[in-house]
């Protein structure tokens, strides 16, 4: 499978701090951007098989919005325990978002992957979500994947964080009351390419919705029949959804696509109270509160980028 190469600028955490601190004020009322001990992510709400998100960290983009649409290619599915060697980090910890294992669940998924790749120390730990609609009453189905499930695959498209798993220092981020137009993962990300221009950064990590509600999109689980081509199709096969905090967030963002085709941020989310999905927007900007822990990845790795390409279905 093709996987290209490609460092990303690393600026210090202390200066990205400053570099936040600045940039989420314009969008933000309440800003506190610091470098702090990265938490013990083994506790909830998190509840991670790893306790942080550090060391050798890195961004992997693997397929795109290509396959899965104006029609999906059943194809392209994928295996997280050889995309942790593909990336160089065999035992990996991955975040992010992307599409569920439809080879194993033989539907389509919005997919939250947290997981410790295989290694010669173990076999791996699934602590993935993956949410659908609820064919009973058209809500959301949030599933802990390893309860029926025992691989490690996925499928489509996925943007991923991967890292050692360890403590260390990360970039911690409280942002309360939206006072601008942009979602929290734009902000930060549009700060970046403001800052740091032609130089890529990348950063992932999680984050908390602690307050407020969230518009957020489901993916049905039969696909699309008749081509999607705009992005008004995309919107009316899509399940919108008003989802409520607290809501633990897996983002995955790049300031600057540096000619890989990227999806420059993408996010999903699950929660212990039965939602989860893919991240727009709080739809509660007087009472939202965010609290983040986040770090800037050392290399990006493009894997299976689509040939053919089009920019529709990237919110
Ligand atoms: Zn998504």
């Amino acid at each position: 499978m093709a996987c290209a190469e490609c460092p990303f600028h690393v600026p210090s955490l202390e200066e990205l701090a400053g570099v936040m601190q600045k940039g989420l004020k314009d969008n933000f009322a309440d800003v506190q951007v610091s470098v702090v001990d990265c938490p013990d992510m083994t506790k909830e709400p998190f509840a991670f098989p790893v306790k942080g998100i550090c060391g050798k960290t890195r961004i992997a983009e693997v397929g795109g919005v290509p396959y899965l649409m104006p029609l999906v290619n059943r194809k392209k599915v994928y295996d997280l325990n050889k995309i942790a060697k593909e990336i160089k980090l065999p035992g990996a910890f991955i975040l992010g978002a992307g599409a569920g294992p439809l080879q194993t669940l033989g539907f389509n998924s919005e997919f939250m992957p947290i997981i410790q790749t295989e290694s010669e120390h173990g076999p791996g730990v699934n602590g993935s979500y993956f949410a659908c609609i609820n064919p009973a009453d058209g809500g959301c189905l949030l599933q802990k994947y390893s309860e029926k499930y025992h691989d490690f695959g996925c499928a489509l498209l996925a943007n991923l964080f991967a890292s050692e798993g360890k403590p260390g220092k990360v970039i911690e981020v409280k942002a309360k009351r939206r006072t601008g137009p942009l979602n929290f993962v734009t902000c930060m990300r549009q700060t970046l390419e403001k800052h740091y221009g032609d130089k890529p950064v990348g950063m992932g990590g999680t984050f908390i919705i602690q307050k407020g509600k969230v518009k957020a999109h489901i993916m049905p689980g039969e696909f699309s029949s008749c081509p999607l081509n705009s992005d008004e199709d995309v919107n009316n096969w899509l399940h919108f959804y008003e989802m409520k905090a607290p809501l633990v967030c897996l983002p995955v963002f790049v300031s600057r696509d540096p000619g890989f085709d990227l999806r420059l941020e993408h996010t999903h989310f699950f929660s212990n109270h039965g939602e989860g999905g893919h991240y727009h927007y709080d739809t509660t900007p007087d009472i939202v509160e965010y609290l983040g822990y986040f770090l800037p990845a050392e290399f990006l790795y493009r894997i299976d980028q689509p040939e053919e390409t089009h920019s529709i279905g990237r919110d």
